[in-house]
């Protein structure tokens, strides 16, 4: 028997080939899991550095079954609260339960500026709002679920290294990824009498299409702000020296959405070659 037989999980922001969102989906699916996938489209936002013959939400969906798992792709904004609510009841009216919910959908990093002071407020808003309200959203419209279900549950937030230290001239990503590890304390604290476990994962420099998707290929600076390709920071700052893959992520996703991880909560863990030590 598969660690995960029997359970349901829902992943927001998986839409993508080469996406976190996909690789944990894949992960979970392969541990045993019926899963949902969810994103802000059929296609996620980087679909323009995709190949034509990626349907995003159906391919994940067609992979999901092909492992001999039920499957369920549906659209959701996260930052909506109404889109959120009626995600989490179509998961259930599909695939009947969650037992497993990761908040994978991120925005992505803002655009470089001068200073942290200097973002636009709209841009603050709208990355505060994928990146943190978004996961609350959607932990308040599942864990009510969980709770009356009565049979304990996971919840996996993607944080991010920057979660832990900022990097430069990116004050609404830091501030959100921050927050995030935040929330995942809180709640922690509030579920884990329940038997639901909230942990979060912190990826570091993870090979997607999120870089390609960016308008400036160089998406690194350093404190002056000069740019560094992600290859030199690499280099210089990860000791594995070499980015990770989604499926990095998704090891660890499934190893805390099993039984075997039952008494870990309120954690962040680093998946990121060794990048950051703390
Ligand atoms: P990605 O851009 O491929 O995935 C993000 C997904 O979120 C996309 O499919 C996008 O369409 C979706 N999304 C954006 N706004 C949304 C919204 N409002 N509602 C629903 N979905 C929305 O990027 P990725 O690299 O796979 O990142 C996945 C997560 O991992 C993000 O939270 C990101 O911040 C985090 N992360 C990534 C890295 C990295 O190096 N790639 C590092 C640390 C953390």
């Amino acid at each position: 028997m598969a660690a995960l037989d029997g359970k349901v999980a829902l992943i927001t922001g998986a839409a993508s080939k080469r996406g976190i969102g996909h690789g944990i989906a894949l992960a979970l699916a392969e541990a045993g899991a019926d899963v949902a996938v969810s994103d802000i489209g059929r296609r996620s936002l980087v679909a323009r550095a995709e190949p034509q013959d990626w349907r995003g939400l159906d391919s994940v969906v067609g992979e999901v079954e092909a492992l001999g798992r039920r499957a369920a792709g549906i659209e959701a904004d996260v930052s909506r609260g109404e889109d959120v609510r009626g995600l989490a009841l179509r998961v259930e009216e599909q695939l009947s339960r969650i037992d497993i919910l990761v908040n994978c959908a991120g925005a992505p990093q803002e655009p470089s500026i001068g200073g942290g002071w200097e973002l636009p407020e709209e841009e603050w808003e709208h990355v505060l709002a994928v990146n943190l309200s978004g996961p609350f959203l959607m932990c308040a419209a599942v864990v009510p679920r969980m709770l009356a279900r009565g049979e304990g549950g996971r919840i996996i937030n993607i944080s991010s290294v920057l979660g832990k230290r900022p990097w430069p001239r990116r004050p609404a990503y830091n501030a959100s990824k921050h927050g995030l590890i935040g929330l995942t304390r809180s709640l922690a604290m509030d579920l884990a009498q329940h038997g639901i476990t909230v942990n979060a994962i912190c990826p570091g420099i993870i090979d997607t299409d999120r870089a390609q998707a960016r308008p400036d290929p160089l998406q690194r600076i350093d404190f002056t702000g000069a740019p560094l390709t992600t290859e030199e920071f690499v280099r210089r700052e990860v000791p594995a020296l070499h980015r990770g893959t989604p499926q990095d992520i998704g090891a660890l996703a499934a190893f805390l959405a099993s039984p075997s991880a039952a008494y870990i909560t309120g954690q962040a863990i680093n998946v990121d070659g060794g990048w950051y030590m703390a």
